[in-house]
């Protein structure tokens, strides 16, 4: 098992590559935390940990899909934080783990499944019951929407000289990390969410929702770069994130930091941003998802 590795946290420089337009860009490699659960998701997860433990609580019990980030990442977190972990799981057993399920199943977490149709309303399965006392389970939603999850995104730019950007672009799923980033930037600087997902477009009032009354909210949120919607995607995302690769040396996953840097990369070539920008982009991990893809579909 590797522990998390907050000391392989850096940012890395893209060289040549978009000199010609006059920004730098730099990225922020959370994805460097932890092989399999990288990225945004501990960091979401950090006070939950702190309040299951202040709550002398046992276990943590959350909900995703079988290829979820989430899942991977509540796993990892809790076998480090010494708490047990809980996955509902969304779909029947299937024969074979997913290898997001097994690694989850590897590092301690006891998974239980349910059918897709009952699975909306987010039922505990009365085995759960059976072997935990409902005093001693902390639960977190699908996604770790909310505010605990933006406080402990707040400490994602320590590990960055945040002073130095104009720009601060990361993926947004549920915007919690967005929320976060937005709380902990600067005044002057604009934080740019790229959704992954189709025609969210309440996506800005549940950000707004979580920040702090007190902190400037100088957020957007760009729609267009979804591929299709969540966990979508097409050969010319593909072949982007090939070509990202090979320029940057970066790898990106599928779901959010391929689009990220899509869109990044667009927005710079399309005069988006004034010459001189300094660009941040967050690396927010997931790379264990592209593990769901045939073989050969990245060549990283
Ligand atoms: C979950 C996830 C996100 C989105 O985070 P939200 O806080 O839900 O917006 C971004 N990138 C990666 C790699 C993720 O796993």
């Amino acid at each position: 098992m590797h522990s998390l590795a907050f000391q392989d946290i850096r940012v890395d420089v893209i060289k040549n590559l978009y000199q010609p337009f006059s920004v730098g860009v730099d990225v922020l490699r959370l994805d460097r935390l932890h092989p399999h659960v990288s990225g945004n998701k501990w960091f979401k997860l950090k006070e939950h940990l702190k309040e299951a433990h202040a709550q002398k609580q046992k276990a943590l019990l959350t909900f995703g899909g079988a290829y979820s980030n989430h899942i991977a990442a509540t796993a990892a977190a809790c076998q480090e934080a010494d708490l047990g972990s809980i996955g509902i799981i969304r779909g029947e057993q299937p024969p074979i783990l997913s290898h997001t399920l097994k690694l989850a199943k590897d590092m301690g977490m006891e998974l239980y499944f349910i059918a897709r149709s009952a699975y909306k309303t987010k039922p505990i399965p009365h085995e759960v019951w059976q072997r935990h006392n409902p005093a001693e389970v902390y639960i977190v939603g699908e996604g770790g929407y909310g505010i605990k999850g933006r406080e402990g995104a707040e400490c994602i730019l320590q590990y960055c000289e945040r002073e130095r950007y104009t720009h601060i672009l990361a993926a947004v799923g549920t915007g919690t990390t967005l929320a976060g980033i937005a709380a902990a930037a600067l005044p002057q600087q604009e934080v740019i969410g790229i959704s992954v997902l189709k025609n969210h477009l309440d996506l800005e009032k549940e950000v707004a929702a979580l920040l702090p009354p007190s902190r400037p909210t100088r957020f957007t949120v760009q729609h267009q770069y979804h591929f299709g919607g969540y966990a979508k995607a097409t050969p010319a995302l593909f072949s982007f994130m090939n070509n990202w690769h090979e320029f940057t040396g970066i790898p990106s996953d599928f779901v959010y930091t391929g689009k990220l840097f899509f869109a990044a990369d667009n927005l710079i070539k399309k005069g988006y941003f004034p010459q001189g920008s300094r660009i941040l982009l967050i690396h927010s991990g997931g790379l264990q998802g592209n593990l769901s893809l045939p073989k050969g579909t990245l060549i990283y």
